[in-house]
């Protein structure tokens, strides 16, 4: 599998190192979101990979799931953030 994208970072914590985010697709039910890479690198531990046959055994599609369709097929991009789409930005008071 060729990396075709310029992102090194192949760990939840490299991710968040980085500043770089990590939208979802379902390709059954066409939802998009975009991911919490703070809340998954908590929750999964930040040597967590974020390659997609690893992230397909972690992450699936709640709503599919609760219809009984297929809730793993599943398409994960890669990009860059915003400054101020990054977790943890607040404007100073
Ligand atoms: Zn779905």
């Amino acid at each position: 599998m060729s990396n075709k994208y310029p992102f090194v970072e192949d760990t939840l914590g490299k991710k968040l190192a980085a500043g770089t985010g990590l939208s979802v697709s379902c390709l059954t039910c066409k939802r998009r979101a975009l991911l919490d890479v703070d809340e998954l690198a908590n929750r999964l531990g930040p040597d967590q990979s974020c390659m997609h046959w690893d992230l397909v055994k972690v992450i699936y599609c709640h709503e599919c799931r609760a219809a009984g369709r297929e809730d793993r097929n599943l398409q994960f991009t890669n990009h860059a953030l915003t400054p101020e789409q990054r977790k943890g930005w607040t404007p100073s008071p």
